[in-house]
C-alpha cells in the first residue's frame, strides 16, 4: 500500500464563553484534520495540533509531500522517514505536530487494513474501559467555576481539572478553588495548571497558597525545560507535580525521567511524535518510577488514538477527557463514544473509530476571524 495523497482541513468551532488559562485567551477552537489518502481507497485521519496559523502549511507543503509514496502499514518507516531524514533537523514544536498527525493517520489506516481496532496492533487491548478526569476547567468567575465543576462530579468524574495562575488573578485564584472544593467536597480530585505561567519563586509560593484546598497535582508551573525545577518544587510542596505536555519525543522526554523529575509525566499523542513515540516514552517513563497520565486537549482523534494506546498500555492512569462540549469530539465517533462513571469506553471498530463525514466538514467550516 502507498500514500498517494495528504491533505490538511481547517476546521473551527467558536467558543460561547471564552477559555483562559495563565498566557492566553481562545474564543474560538480551530482543529487541523489531516486526512492520508492511499492507492487502496483506504484513508486515515489524523489531527495536526500546534499552532494553528502554521499547520496546515506544514501538512500541505513539507510533509504531505515527503510522506507520498511511503506504505502506512509501517508507521515506525515513515515517522524515520519524516523525522530523520533531512539534514536540518526540527526536534520538536509544529514539525513534530504535524509529523505526529500523519503518523496517527498511519496507524489508522493499517489498523482498517487489517480489519481490527489500533489498540490490537499495539500490543493487544488488555482493558475497555479508560478511568478519565473532567479537564478543561478554564478560569472565569468562581461561582461559575464552582457549578460547572459540580456538574461534571454529578457525571460520574472523580477528578476535575483547572486552568488558574494568569498575572494578577491570584487573589482570585484562591476564591476559584475555594468555591471548586466547596461545590465537588473533599473527596474528589482536584488538578491545577498553570501552563508554564510562574517562575520557581512564584510557583512555590502559589503552591503553599493553594496546599489548603488539597490539589491532586499542580501541572506546569514552570517552564517546560526546567526539569530542575519541578523536582525541586516536588520536594517543597505537600502534593505532586504533573509536567510533559510541551516535550517532544522519546529523545526529548529522556531528561523527564533520568532521575525522574516529578510524579506524573503528560505526553500528548498529537505533540510528542505520535503513538510510537508515545508508547516509547510510556513504557521508559514506567520503568523509571513515573506515572503516566497523557495530555489530551484536542479533536475526537487524539481522544480516540490515547484510548487505544491506554487500552494496550494498562499501566497509564488517568485519560485526560474534555467534557465541555467545545472541542469537535464525540461528533467524530459515528458509533457513538460511551462514557460512564468517569470512563470512557475504547471504540472496538476497525481503526482509531473515528470518521469526518461530509457533514461535519460542513457543519465547522471557519466562519471567524478572530
Ligand atoms: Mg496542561
Amino acid at each position: 500500500m502507498k500514500i498517494t495523497q495528504v491533505e490538511a482541513l481547517v476546521l473551527e468551532k467558536p467558543l460561547a464563553r471564552p477559555q483562559r488559562n495563565s498566557k492566553a485567551c481562545r474564543r474560538v477552537r480551530r482543529f487541523t484534520f489531516v486526512l492520508v489518502h492511499t492507492d487502496t481507497g483506504l484513508t486515515g485521519l489524523g489531527d495536526a495540533y500546534g499552532d494553528q496559523a502554521l499547520m496546515a502549511e506544514i501538512i500541505r507543503r513539507r510533509l504531505g509531500p515527503m510522506a507520498c509514496g511511503l506504505d502506512p502499514c509501517r508507521p515506525g518507516q515513515v515517522w524515520e522517514h519524516l523525522f530523520s531524514s533531512r539534514a536540518f533537523w526540527e526536534p520538536g514544536g509544529s514539525v513534530v505536530c504535524g509529523i505526529s498527525a500523519i503518523e496517527v493517520a498511519c496507524w489508522d489506516i493499517w489498523a482498517k487494513s487489517e480489519g481490527v481496532p489500533v489498540c490490537e496492533l499495539l500490543g493487544g487491548g488488555r482493558r475497555e474501559w479508560i478511568p478519565a478526569y473532567a479537564s478543561d476547567l478554564h478560569w472565569d468567575e468562581p461561582a461559575w467555576m464552582a457549578q460547572t465543576a459540580a456538574g461534571f462530579v454529578q457525571q460520574g468524574f472523580q477528578h476535575v481539572k483547572c486552568h488558574l495562575g494568569a498575572p494578577g488573578q491570584w487573589e482570585q485564584d484562591l476564591k476559584r478553588l475555594q468555591a471548586i472544593r466547596q461545590a465537588i467536597g473533599p473527596e474528589v480530585g482536584l488538578m491545577v495548571d498553570l501552563n508554564t505561567g510562574m517562575d520557581r519563586t512564584q510557583a512555590l509560593r502559589f503552591g503553599e497558597a493553594i496546599a489548603e484546598f488539597d490539589p491532586f497535582w499542580l501541572e506546569e508551573p514552570l517552564p517546560p525545560w526546567d526539569l530542575e525545577g519541578h523536582r525541586w518544587l516536588e520536594e517543597q510542596l505537600p502534593f505532586p507535580i504533573a509536567t510533559g505536555e510541551n516535550l517532544y519525543t522519546v529523545h526529548g522526554f529522556r531528561p523527564a525521567w533520568t532521575p525522574p523529575c516529578c510524579t506524573y509525566l503528560m505526553p500528548d499523542v498529537l505533540r510528542c511524535g505520535g503513538l510510537g513515540q508515545m508508547q516509547q516514552i510510556v513504557r521508559q517513563a514506567t520503568a523509571a518510577g513515573m506515572i503516566v497520565t497523557p495530555h489530551n486537549y484536542s479533536s475526537g482523534v487524539g481522544l480516540a488514538a490515547t484510548l487505544h494506546l491506554m487500552a494496550a498500555e494498562e499501566q497509564m492512569q488517568l485519560l485526560e477527557f474534555d467534557p465541555t462540549g467545545t472541542a469537535i469530539y464525540e461528533e467524530l465517533f459515528p458509533q457513538g463514544l460511551e462514557v460512564e462513571g468517569g470512563r470512557v469506553r475504547v471504540p472496538s471498530e476497525p481503526g482509531l473509530g473515528v470518521e469526518l463525514s461530509p457533514e461535519l466538514i460542513d457543519r465547522y467550516q471557519p466562519r471567524s476571524r478572530t
